[in-house]
């Protein structure tokens, strides 16, 4: 990987979205069901500090490919995602095709078997 390349900068978005698998994880274990919930924003900027709410099929929507990510409208970046959906305070982007889009999907917690993110950016 080149330091500081579009493939580097998939890491924060990877990271932000096991981060949201534990939330949403977390919420489901203690009942909350459909009810909306707070997860972090998984755009590209590194520590993004930002908060989107969404009801669970939203989010689930999202977890169907391992190259989408939930961000804050207008956090997507133009070199890395395309919007597939935009919503007043949330959007969906993929991964635009190459290494960045390959890392995303690759580290997808959702598919038995694939590699964390711990173990891409050690
Ligand atoms: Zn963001």
């Amino acid at each position: 990987m080149k330091p500081g390349g579009r493939t580097d900068n998939v890491k924060n978005e990877v990271v932000a979205r096991e981060t949201n698998e534990w939330i949403r994880a977390t919420a489901q274990s203690f009942g909350f069901g459909e009810a909306p919930a707070r997860y972090i924003c998984e755009c590209s900027a590194p520590h993004c500090p930002s908060i989107v709410t969404l009801p669970l099929a939203a989010y689930e929507l999202a977890r169907i490919d391992g190259r989408q990510f939930v961000i804050c409208t207008n956090h997507e970046n133009p070199e890395l995602d395309y919007v597939i959906w935009q919503g007043e305070d949330f959007a969906i982007v993929q991964m635009l095709p190459g290494p960045p889009s390959r890392v995303a999907r690759d580290s997808d917690p959702r598919i038995s078997g694939r590699t964390a993110a711990g173990d891409l950016f050690p």
